[in-house]
């Protein structure tokens, strides 16, 4: 019986039963593999760090999608970078928008996510909303002029191409690219073993919104206790809505969700000691 194991920690890992393999090769930029897994469902993995399983996407693309754009509340123009699976793009397709441009490096994680796991794209790859721009999420930001409502980053871990994601540059130019109420999201990482990674973020992303905070959920393949979500905006108004607005905008969004709820996207916010503690020594 072959098993993955994941390479994401030296000391730690976590380990996967290959129950079929539906595809494995070297694209361009990674090493890609779909499996399906008794548990899990169908599994992606990027250099041997898994990225996304049917059973508990739903958390992850819920959250980091709806969270911002029910805050918002009038998100026209959405920016996804990366997110090649297309549960992120599913999430946000079923808000009345009127764009969605996705910049993803790797032709390959949409084409064969498109082709071996169908359910997080449910269709959204056709939706005439969609402008999908091949190429490296910093290099499109740094070249547009183009304004967005929200940009969400559903990237990779800060190693291989996703490392720019989490660079100075990288935040100062989405910080460019949104208009003046506008929200960037980004993946963050699981802190209870990636302390770095909530800390640098929290210095680089900080220095350009003068609201900067994370909100976070548990994401059970995303081991290791809460996973969290870079929130950065200048419009300190739009994570303090009064819960009554955002049941309301909710509602009128009728959309149906597994784990995303008014109540659950306000308690996101609210911190656990030990990741505020890591906050505060970037602080002092
Ligand atoms: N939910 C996942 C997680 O938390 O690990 C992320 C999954 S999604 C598949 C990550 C995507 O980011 C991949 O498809 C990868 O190709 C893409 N990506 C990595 N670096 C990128 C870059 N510099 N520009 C655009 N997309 C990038």
């Amino acid at each position: 019986m072959k098993h993955f194991k994941e390479t994401l920690y030296d000391a730690v890992c976590q380990e996967y039963r290959i129950d079929k393999l539906y595809f494995e090769h070297k694209t361009e930029h990674q090493h890609l593999m779909i499996f399906h897994n008794a548990m899990l469902g169908r599994v992606m993995t990027l250099d041997g760090i898994v990225q996304t399983t049917e059973a508990d996407e739903f958390i992850y693309h819920e959250m980091l999608a709806h969270v911002p754009m029910v805050a918002h509340g009038a998100a026209k123009r959405v920016l996804i970078i990366g997110g090649g699976d297309g549960g992120m793009l599913r999430e946000v397709c079923k808000h009345p928008i009127e764009s969605v441009t996705q910049v993803e490096i790797d032709q390959a994680v949409v084409d064969m996510s498109i082709e071996f796991l169908p359910n997080h794209s449910a269709g959204a790859y056709d939706d005439p909303r969609l402008n999908l721009v091949i190429d490296d999420g910093m290099n499109f930001l740094k070249n547009t002029q183009e304004k967005f409502d929200v940009i969400i980053s559903d990237s990779t871990d800060p190693i291989g191409p996703g490392e720019v994601l989490f660079s100075d540059t990288f935040y100062a130019h989405a910080k460019r690219c949104l208009n003046s109420n506008g929200i960037l999201v980004t993946q963050n990482g699981v802190p209870f073993f990636q302390k770095d990674e909530v800390q640098t973020t929290y210095q680089r992303m900080g220095a350009n919104f003068t609201d900067m905070t994370f909100y976070c959920a548990p994401i059970p393949t995303y081991y290791g206790g809460f996973m969290t979500f870079a929130w950065g905006t200048d419009d300190a108004t739009a994570r303090t809505i009064d819960h009554r607005d955002i049941e309301q905008r909710w509602q009128q969004l009728g959309i149906s969700t597994r784990y995303y709820n008014p109540g659950m996207h306000q308690s996101s916010f609210a911190l656990p000691q030990y990741i505020v503690a890591a906050l505060n020594d970037v602080e002092s």
